[in-house]
């Protein structure tokens, strides 16, 4: 256990598989960005990478978990519609005091966006979640998420 801290908490990012779940990661902790689909980290830090495929997301990747990152593509109709089972599996197995945030990835692709700004935002209203649009590829708003999550989580834990 490392002593410099008072708290360890779990965070995990969920999100259709390719929305750029690993790609954020990577992004915060590494300040790197790749083209290629990476299947694997080494952070200690949940991705869904090995499960998602197939959708077997079991109760203990969400056991103990603080916070949730729930990612959609803003150039995927289907990983914006898919939110509504993720969220199905949050309610199944996070903890009800679970802290969420949304968020809209690959905002670099803008003449390929098919989910509106507004459609994120109103939709992440409804629900009282932070919002922001990322694009871990140009470095925008990757910090400012991650930011505004450990506080969220770290006040609410
Ligand atoms: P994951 O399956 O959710 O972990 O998705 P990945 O992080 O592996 O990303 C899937 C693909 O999307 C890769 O080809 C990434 O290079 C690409 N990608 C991820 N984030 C961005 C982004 O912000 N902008 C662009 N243009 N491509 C991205
Ligand atoms: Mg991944």
């Amino acid at each position: 256990m490392n002593k410099d801290y008072d708290y360890r908490i779990k965070i995990i990012l969920i999100g259709d598989y390719g929305v750029g779940k690993t790609s954020l990661l990577l992004r915060y902790f590494d300040d790197t960005f790749t083209e290629s689909y990476i299947t694997t980290i080494g952070f200690d830090f949940w991705d869904t990478s090995s499960s998602e495929r197939f959708r077997q997301i079991t109760s203990s990747y969400y056991r103990g978990t603080h916070g949730i990152m729930i990612l959609y593509d803003v150039t995927s109709q289907d990983s914006f519609d898919n939110l509504k089972t993720w969220m199905q599996d949050i309610q199944r197995y996070a903890p009800d005091t679970v802290n969420i945030m949304l968020i809209g990835t690959k905002s670099d692709l803008i003449s390929q966006k098919v989910i509106d700004t507004e459609t994120g935002e109103k939709f992440a209203e409804q629900l009282d979640y932070p919002f922001f649009e990322t694009s871990s590829k140009e470095n925008i708003n990757v910090n400012d998420a991650f930011e505004t999550f450990f506080k969220q989580v770290g006040t609410r834990i």
